[in-house]
C-alpha cells in the first residue's frame, strides 16, 4: 500500500529530515579518532530529544541505538560500539527521528584522517550515485529508472558492488513504507512514479564484492570480502519536472569543513 502525501504531510517529514540532518552534523563533528560509537549514538539521542524529537531507530525491530554506525568494512545497520575510531576509518551514520509522528531518514558515510584514495573515490561515486538516481525520482519515471541510474554509473561504470539484499523505501508515519526502492534496476520497469510520493533512496556500494554477510549480533551487514563500502542517504518527494530533496546534506558538509579531523568527500 503506497501513501501519497499531502503537501502539509510533506512538511512535516521534512521538519524530520532536517532534524536528522543536523543531527548527523552535531554528530559528524564529534568524530575523531580515539572516540568510540557508542559515545557518538548518546550524545545524538540527547541532542534528538533536546531539540522535541524522537529517535527514530531506537527500539525498531529492536534495534539499541539511535545511530546506525556502521564502520569501513560494515554496509549498514552496525550498533554503536565501545570501540575507538581510528585514523583512516570511514564511518557510515545513518539517522532517523520521529517528530510530529512523521519519520525522516538520511546517512553520510565519513572519512576520518588519512583514508586511503582508493576508498575516497568509492565515496565520491556512492555520493554522485545517489544524486543520480534522485535525478529520476520525477512524475512519471519508474521505480526502476531511479536503480538503473545508480546501478549503471557505480557498478557499469565505475565497477563497484551494489548491495542487493537491502533497499531504500517509501517513508512517512512509518520508517519503512511501500514502495521498496532498489538501487538496481531496469529502465522502465516498476511502478509508476507519481507527486508527492516520498521515499528514501540510499545506495550501499562496495569496493570489490556485491556480497554481503549479517554479522552473529543479528543486524551489522558487512562486506563478505572484508573490503570497505559506502552509504549516503537522502529522503526525497517526487514532482513534476525535479525531485524535491527534503534531507539537507548541506549542515553535514559545512561541518565537515570545521572538523580537521574529517576529508571533505
Ligand atoms: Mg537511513
Ligand atoms: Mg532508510
Amino acid at each position: 500500500m503506497i501513501y501519497y502525501k499531502t503537501e502539509e504531510e510533506v512538511e512535516l517529514i521534512r521538519e524530520s529530515c532536517l532534524m536528522v540532518c543536523k543531527t548527523l552534523a552535531y554528530a559528524g563533528s564529534l568524530l575523531k579518532p580515539g572516540i568510540t560509537g557508542a559515545e557518538i549514538d548518546a550524545k545524538a539521542e540527547e541532542f534528538i530529544r533536546d531539540n522535541g524529537g524522537i529517535p527514530g531507530f531506537k527500539g525498531y525491530g529492536g534495534f539499541p541505538g539511535t545511530l546506525c554506525i556502521s564502520v569501513n568494512e560494515q554496509v549498514v545497520h552496525g550498533i554503536p560500539s565501545d570501540k575507538e575510531f581510528k585514523d583512516g576509518d570511514i564511518i557510515s551514520l545513518d539517522c532517523g527521528v520521529i517528530m510530529n509522528d512523521y519519520n525522516g531518514d538520511a546517512a553520510y558515510t565519513f572519512a576520518l584522517g588519512d583514508v586511503k584514495e582508493e576508498t575516497m573515490k568509492l565515496l565520491r561515486v556512492t555520493k554522485e550515485s545517489l544524486y543520480r538516481g534522485i535525478g529520476q525520482a520525477v512524475k512519471g519515471r519508474r521505480i526502476g529508472d531511479i536503480g538503473y541510474a545508480i546501478q549503471d554509473f557505480a557498478e557499469k561504470q565505475e565497477g563497484y558492488g551494489i548491495v542487493r539484499e537491502l533497499v531504500g523505501h517509501g517513508i512517512g508515519k512509518a520508517l519503512h513504507e511501500d514502495p521498496e526502492v532498489p538501487n538496481f534496476g531496469r529502465r522502465g520497469r516498476g511502478i509508476l512514479l507519481k507527486e508527492n510520493l516520498v521515499i528514501a533512496i540510499e545506495p550501499m556500494v562496495n569496493l570489490k564484492t556485491k556480497q554481503v554477510v549479517q554479522e552473529n549480533d543479528g543486524w551489522t551487514i558487512r562486506t563478505k570480502d572484508r573490503q570497505p563500502s559506502a552509504h549516503y542517504e537522502h529522503t526525497v518527494v517526487v514532482r513534476k519536472n525535479q525531485a524535491e530533496i527534503l534531507s539537507d546534506h548541506s549542515f553535514i558538509e559545512e561541518m565537515i569543513k570545521t572538523n580537521k579531523e574529517l576529508k571533505q568527500v
